[in-house]
């Protein structure tokens, strides 16, 4: 029932094939003949199977050899399991018991991995387009950055350590590609893949005429190739994040690398701010005035607990190579601390800015698009929604070394047409 090498797993096949492993049995009840399988089948790039048995249910993810949107015609290597796999463990140990799903399984030739259910969880971006106001995601994402990024960093990390796990990470060189340049590059030009809503024409060719802000995408692509600085998530937008109401947990670390920390929190308040212009879409009768307000809280709480817990870190576990304590603590320079602090939190706002605008502008107009805007059925109203966006992602990205403060984005973000 092991085949020596990779092969897919089926709803059929996949009871006899995982019969034997412990973490099944443990989780579902050993009698396999009595495992439920379906497939879950809403992400871009993987198998997700939904095991339900007896004692319990887990989730089998499985990677193909190939982008499972698209087909065999675009091959993707089974290893970003591996680095799924590892970055979860990293996730988990950095961030807290919680904040990922329990990991009950790997099998690197099959590229497999078993882990807890989330249920009742949703898809973060599902509840938001829904208008569900999440009491805790500010907060909960607000650590999970400041902890996974801190902790990945040479701010935490013995030299040697980051250096192996660095070079661990390096090989995910096919995933990184894809962001290279379905990120930075392919929105500025009319690659063969990208798509735009109609009636967005003269605002598209406004943009790809642009040079500050070609500049500014690959001023932004320099620093994500050559800023090694902390171990990412690589893909943390609001369809790799399942909540309820009392619980957040961060899935989907595929694209896991060593990059800038600003990177991760950019994506995500790119994503809050987007499911902030896209609203007007899903009123139907309904204001979504509320809503659009929540949002901007969940930005500014959500940065603010990250600066804070950032801050607390580089207080209490300054422990790597870099701004050693020996520097300034230790001789009774406290404040020389602090000064590298603002500095460092200064840079990392500036370069968020700059990855938050980015990451808007390929969600409309590169090739994957995002269902905050893609669940407007009214195109004419869809674009209405999208254009605002696609201007205030063009301010944030060449103006980002002159912008203050998360209420002077917030401001912006209500105040542009
Ligand atoms: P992909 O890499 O293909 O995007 P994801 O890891 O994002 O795959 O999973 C795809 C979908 O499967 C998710 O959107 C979610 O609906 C579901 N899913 C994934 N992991 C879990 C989990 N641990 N518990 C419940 N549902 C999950
Ligand atoms: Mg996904
Ligand atoms: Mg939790
Ligand atoms: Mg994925």
């Amino acid at each position: 029932t092991r085949p020596a090498s990779f092969e897919a797993l089926t709803i059929q096949t996949l009871p006899i094939r995982l019969a034997g492993l412990d973490a099944l049995a443990t989780h579902l009840g050993p009698d396999h003949s009595a495992w439920k399988v379906r497939e879950v089948g809403d992400g871009n790039l993987n198998l997700v199977f939904i095991v339900e048995g007896p004692k319990g249910t887990v989730i089998v993810k499985q990677a193909l050899p190939y982008v499972r949107l698209v087909g065999e015609g675009w091959p993707l290597p089974l290893k970003r399991s591996f680095f799924e796999y590892h970055a979860l463990i990293r996730q988990e140990a950095r961030a807290g018991k919680g904040s990922v799903p329990a990991i009950f399984h790997f099998d690197e030739a099959q590229a497999l991995i078993v882990m807890e259910y989330l249920s009742p969880h949703v898809i973060l971006r599902r509840a938001l387009i829904d208008g569900r106001e999440l009491p805790r995601i500010a907060t909960d994402l607000g650590l999970f950055c400041a902890r996974t990024l801190f902790r990945g960093s040479d701010l935490a990390m013995t030299a040697r350590e980051r250096k192996a796990d660095l070079a661990l990470f390096a090989d995910n060189a096919e995933l990184c590609d894809i962001t290279e340049n379905l990120v930075f590059t392919d929105p500025y030009f009319e690659a063969k893949l990208n798509r735009h809503t109609p009636g967005l024409e003269p605002l598209v060719a406004e943009l790809r005429a642009d040079r500050d802000l070609k500049v500014a995408a690959q001023r932004l692509k320099h620093l994500f190739a050559a800023n090694a600085e902390t171990l990412l998530h690589g893909d943390l937008h609001t369809g790799s994040i399942m909540v309820t109401d009392e619980d957040t947990r961060v899935i989907d670390p595929e694209f896991a690398f060593y990059g800038p920390m600003a990177f991760d929190v950019g994506m995500l308040l790119a994503n809050f701010w987007m499911a902030f212009f896209a609203q007007a879409g899903h009123e139907e009768g309904n204001s979504r005035a509320s809503m659009r307000a929540y949002l901007l809280r969940v930005v500014w709480q959500t940065w603010s607990v990250f600066r804070a817990e950032f801050s607390r870190l580089w207080r209490t576990e300054r422990t790597g190579m870099l701004y050693a304590t020996s520097l300034f603590e230790d001789r009774g320079d406290p404040l020389g601390a602090e000064q590298a602090l603002d500095e460092v939190l200064n840079s990392l706002w500036q370069d968020l800015l700059g990855f938050a605008g980015i990451e808007i502008h390929r969600r409309i107009l590169g090739l994957a698009h995002n269902a905050d805007f893609e669940t407007i059925e009214d195109k004419a109203l869809r674009a209405r929604c999208e254009a605002p966006a696609l201007r205030f992602g063009r301010y944030l990205a060449v103006n980002r070394d002159r912008i203050h403060s998360i209420e002077e984005v917030n401001g912006l973000a209500s105040r542009i047409e």
